[in-house]
């Protein structure tokens, strides 16, 4: 079945088993998300194998913590208006976090938990301790998320864990890595050099370094995905709207992919029914430009994950057909920018039914999708790794085909046989033709299927 919005699952106890795997996919979910924040190796080569067992071409992505906060509790903290509590850096102490931003906070510096739920004041610093001061009530739990807003922590990109995970994840043939708390183009190049090898790296956007310096890490990133839980604490909650159109908007002009993640269908955790408000959260996600959106808890532990996967592909349905186009329209010097453009254009006047794009690293395509048109973008591919790519991509289909394909005539046969292609369709084909340059759209042919 054909899918414009991608739906993104986050793999856990809810949902790795091979039956939740086959109803997640048989309801619309595109790619699977393993959060490297909990479990380790044994349960995700348990799950990896799961998945495998079931698809073999459903993208499973890694989701690395990079320079990602997490308090350590050796018991469980219940805490009040008032309680207060020594948090240390090491592991020996009672109370701990996972990374030592010691020397970043001073009296007065606010920490926050689990996405913001629970909140802390720094009330006095001693012998490499914080005591932190408690506003409300809560059961803190080990392991759970830790903010500091708008203190630029040093860390490297990537932990030892982080490193570990990659190579198991190399020997798995894994190769879709998101990148939590990226602050720099820099990050992700530290990443990509442990990675070689071609891999697919989503850029998570998740602090106020990574909103400051959107533009360069786009720029050496395949995608990226607006954060919004971690987001929400290290920036103003509210700012989050327009960033997230704002960050959208940048990716449909460039042709890269992007991801809405966070709270999407939040209350089908324990209900199986959403929100109106999120809803139309996904609906305006959608209609921002989003490509693709993602399910956290939703489908790693609540009590509905099938559920909620048919309750956000139906909300995206409903809005598809109006997505408008956001690209500037205004043609470029760029040679696949103005051909992109110009097919669009044409696939409105000629009313085609489908356009088809041949492509090595995926870019003409993506750079169809961006205009959300109303036809469905076959992405007809020889590469491995852009039929991954382009798995991402909104309205996209992507076809795998053993060789460079060397008419359109034999492209048409083919997907004629896939029945993505009936008698009577009218068609856009394109793509590089003979240029001898990377990235570069050159062709459009247009055709009638006899
Ligand atoms: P996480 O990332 O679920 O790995 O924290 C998404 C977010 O912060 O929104
Ligand atoms: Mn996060």
């Amino acid at each position: 079945m054909f899918h414009s919005t991608k739906i993104m699952a986050t793999l856990g106890p809810a949902s790795s088993s091979k039956a939740m795997v086959k109803k997640l996919l048989n309801h619309g979910t595109n790619s699977f998300r393993l959060n490297t924040a909990h479990g380790d190796l044994g349960q995700y080569n348990r799950m990896v194998a799961n998945v495998k067992a079931v698809s073999n071409d459903v993208p499973v992505v890694v989701d690395l913590k990079g320079p990602e906060m997490r308090c350590v509790l050796k018991n469980p903290l219940s805490v009040s208006r008032g309680t207060t509590a020594w948090f240390g850096f090491s592991a020996k102490d009672e109370f701990s976090f996972n990374r030592d931003f010691y020397s970043n906070v001073k009296v007065g510096s606010k920490i926050f938990f689990e996405d913001g739920r629970c909140g802390a004041k720094v009330i006095e610093k001693k012998d490499r301790k914080l005591k932190l001061g408690f506003s409300g009530s809560f059961e803190l739990k080990s392991n759970k998320g830790v903010n500091v807003p708008g203190v630029g922590l040093d860390f490297p990109a990537l932990s030892k864990r982080d490193k570990n995970i990659i190579s198991w994840a190399k020997g798995k043939g894994l190769h879709v890595f998101a990148l939590s708390f990226c602050r720099s183009a820099s990050d992700v190049l530290a990443l990509k050099k442990v990675l070689g090898d071609e891999p697919i790296i989503i850029s998570k956007i998740e602090s106020n370094e990574g909103v400051k310096n959107f533009r360069e890490i786009l720029s050496v990133s395949d995608g990226i995905m607006v954060a919004r839980g971690d987001l929400g604490v290290e920036v103003k909650k509210e700012r989050i709207p327009l960033l997230q159109k704002k960050m959208i908007m940048r990716c449909l002009n460039e042709g890269k992919f992007s991801i809405v993640a966070t709270q999407m269908l939040e209350s089908m955790i324990k209900n199986p029914y959403p929100s109106r408000a999120e809803v139309s959260d996904i609906a305006n996600s959608v209609l921002d430009g989003a490509d693709c959106l993602m399910l956290s808890g939703e489908t790693a532990i609540g009590s509905y994950p099938v559920e909620s996967v048919k309750e956000m592909r139906s909300a995206c349905e409903a809005v598809e057909e109006k997505v408008p186009n956001l690209v500037d329209m205004k043609f470029s010097s760029s040679t696949s920018d103005s051909v992109t453009k110009t097919i669009y254009r044409l696939s409105h006047y000629l009313k085609v039914n489908r356009i088809i794009a041949f492509t090595k690293s995926g870019y003409t395509c993506q750079m169809i999708s961006r205009f959300r048109t109303k036809v469905p973008v076959i992405g007809v591919s020889w590469k491995k790794r852009t039929m991954n790519l382009l798995g991402f991509y909104f309205g996209v289909v992507p076809v795998a085909v053993k060789k460079e394909p060397r008419s359109s005539r034999e492209i048409i046969s083919l997907l004629m046989k896939q029945k993505l292609l009936k008698k009577g369709n009218k068609v856009i084909l394109t793509g590089n033709m003979a240029s001898g340059k990377e990235q570069h759209s050159n062709m459009i042919e247009v055709q009638e299927i006899r």
